[in-house]
């Protein structure tokens, strides 16, 4: 499980080092965020969340999305999506309302 940065889309806000419990991710010399050891992140998926820049996408493993799959979040008012692209390059977002999440 790991992590990986766009350098393009990071706006420098630091809001994903803050956030992760193992201090992996850290500022380059553009203050750009990057993570120097990906084997160490446990796939919390906290800094993926936090980034309101579409920046961070998580590998997925191959029991939910198959090898080379990433997945992203955003989100607009009380909607999140949960944006997957497979390796094969087809998209699926999975759409989640918050007032409606813990309802049972
Ligand atoms: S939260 Fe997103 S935009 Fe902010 S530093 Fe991290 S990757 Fe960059
Ligand atoms: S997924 Fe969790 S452990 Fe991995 S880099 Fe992000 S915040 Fe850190």
């Amino acid at each position: 499980m790991s992590i990986v940065i766009n350098q393009k889309k990071c706006v420098g806000c630091r809001k994903c080092m803050q956030v992760c419990p193992g201090t992996l991710i850290k500022a380059n010399e553009n203050g750009k965020a990057y993570i120097k050891y990906p084997k160490d992140c446990w796939g919390c998926v906290s800094c993926v969340k936090e980034c309101q820049f579409d920046a961070i996408d998580f590998y997925l493993g191959a029991d939910i999305g198959g090898m080379g799959s990433k997945m992203n979040v955003t989100s607009k008012g009380d909607m999140i999506y949960w944006n997957i692209t497979k390796s094969c390059g087809e998209k699926q977002t999975i759409e989640i309302d918050r007032t409606k999440s813990n309802q049972y």
